[in-house]
């Protein structure tokens, strides 16, 4: 069955994080982000993210997940929006997803490597992937781990742009966000989130 938002933890940043935090702390953050392990397809909130690629025609990973579990309506309405770039992000329907709506962004292919380039177009995914939500008034969102599967970036520094791009968000635009959920699907990304929470978001 699919998992209502109220029965996802809030993640609450604990004192005694390992290293110091470059960022201040915002209470108006708390009881906003969590950390769910599972299958992205079976969230019941406002809007999910598709890790897509360029055609936005579906493809391997979460975005065949997420087209599997949404119905051929979905892939319809994708090819109506004639592909997108990379670093940007546009909205659909959930059909037969427990989601309202499906956001669709283009991570970096980070198989030549990390640069400035790639860190850019991974941030901008998670800062425009926000953007769409508010627009669209999608109170709360879950991410996967976006480019980190089949494109190859590695996860341990994906997760800094995942972090310092939602942090920057909230910061601006936290009264239209209510949750962000970073929805995992393997052990070793979990560990990362939890490790990292504490630098972009620290505890009093
Ligand atoms: P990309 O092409 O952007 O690398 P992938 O789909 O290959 O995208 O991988 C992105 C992440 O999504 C990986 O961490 C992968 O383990 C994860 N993933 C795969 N299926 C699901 C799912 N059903 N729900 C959530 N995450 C998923």
């Amino acid at each position: 069955g699919s998992v209502p938002l109220d029965d996802i933890p809030v993640w609450t940043p604990t004192a005694g994080a390992s290293k110091p935090s470059r960022h201040l702390r915002n209470e108006t953050l708390d009881q906003k982000i969590s950390v769910y392990s599972g299958d992205i397809t079976k969230l019941e909130i406002d809007a999910i993210v598709n890790a897509a690629n360029k055609s936005l025609l579906g493809g391997g990973g979460v975005d065949g997940a997420i087209h599997r579990a949404a119905g051929p309506l979905l892939k319809n309405e994708c090819a109506s929006l004639h592909g997108c770039e990379t670093g940007e992000a546009k909205i659909t329907c959930g059909y037969g997803l427990p989601a309202k709506y499906v956001i669709h962004t283009v991570g970096p292919i980070a198989q030549g490597g990390v640069g400035e380039r790639e860190r850019r177009a991974l941030r901008s995914c998670y800062w425009n992937s926000l953007q769409t939500a508010t627009e669209n008034a999608a109170r709360s969102v879950a991410f996967p781990c976006i480019s980190t599967g089949i494109y190859g970036y590695p996860p341990e520094q994906a997760v800094h742009e995942a972090l310092a791009a939602v942090r920057e968000f909230l910061d601006a635009h936290h009264d239209k966000l209510d949750r962000i959920i970073f929805c995992v699907f393997l052990p070793t990304d979990k560990e990362l989130y939890l490790q990292n929470l504490p630098l972009y978001f620290p505890p009093a």
